[in-house]
């Protein structure tokens, strides 16, 4: 995509952000954007932070530590945060490169990254990932159990900041939104991090305080 249009691309977002969350009846602020720059390369990085882009997305390990750790160095302002799944093996290179993790979704997973954020002196802020659908292909832990794993997790001493979901494709996303809002309020967890590219300022309607946008701001990945 030509570089002006990442450009245009964030602005455009950001306006649409700012005067959707003015309207809404939550009187909240409007989300933080995370600028999924997975499929994407670091030229197109370096335009959405030279347009201000601070949060920056990644769901493959490997990719993000092709991609990452130069720009980082040079611009230690950007959070970085992986949305995708995590595999326990791969704890280590993730808590050294991520600040935030969006996929906290087991308990072997919860004491692998308390066990390495020790190692490294690193307290990342974590977030649990519901699958609201319960669609069994999707991971995130199912809506009935979150209340008990929430519990385990902070119980354990990880910086539990929030709740992550990705709605099934091909439904309205809107209930599942409702949902995740609801869990992470009766828990007294502040973020919420819900919302792509197909449905960001309906999730920004039901209190989302992330928004992960990858195709709205870099067009479509190879
Ligand atoms: C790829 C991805 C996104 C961004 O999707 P777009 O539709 O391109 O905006 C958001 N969240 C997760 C978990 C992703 O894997």
């Amino acid at each position: 995509m030509h570089p002006a249009t990442i450009e245009s691309n964030i602005k455009l977002i950001k306006q649409q952000l700012d005067h959707f969350s003015a309207l809404s009846p939550l009187k909240k602020a409007p989300p933080r954007v995370i600028a999924v720059s997975k499929g994407h390369g670091k030229s197109q990085m370096i335009r959405a932070i030279h347009s201000e882009m601070t949060e920056f997305g990644e769901n493959r390990i490997q990719e993000a530590i092709e991609k990452w750790p130069e720009i980082k160095a040079v611009h230690p302002e950007i959070t970085l945060h992986l949305i995708g799944p995590l595999q326990t093996n791969k704890v280590k290179e993730a808590v050294r490169l991520f600040d935030v993790i969006h996929t906290l979704d087991r308990l072997p997973l919860a004491e692998a990254l308390l066990a390495e954020m020790q190692k490294q002196g690193r307290k990342l802020p974590c977030m649990v990932q519901v699958n609201t659908g319960e669609e069994p292909q999707k991971s995130g832990i199912f809506p009935e159990n979150a209340d008990e794993f929430i519990a385990i997790v902070r119980g354990m001493g990880i910086a539990l900041c929030g709740l992550m979901c990705i709605p099934p494709l091909g439904v309205p996303a809107a209930p599942h939104f409702a949902l995740l809002r609801q869990i992470a309020a009766r828990n007294g967890l502040e973020e919420l991090s819900m919302g792509m590219s197909a449905d960001y300022l309906e999730a920004a309607r039901f209190g989302a305080t992330y928004v992960r946008i990858g195709t709205a701001i870099f067009g479509d990945r190879t």
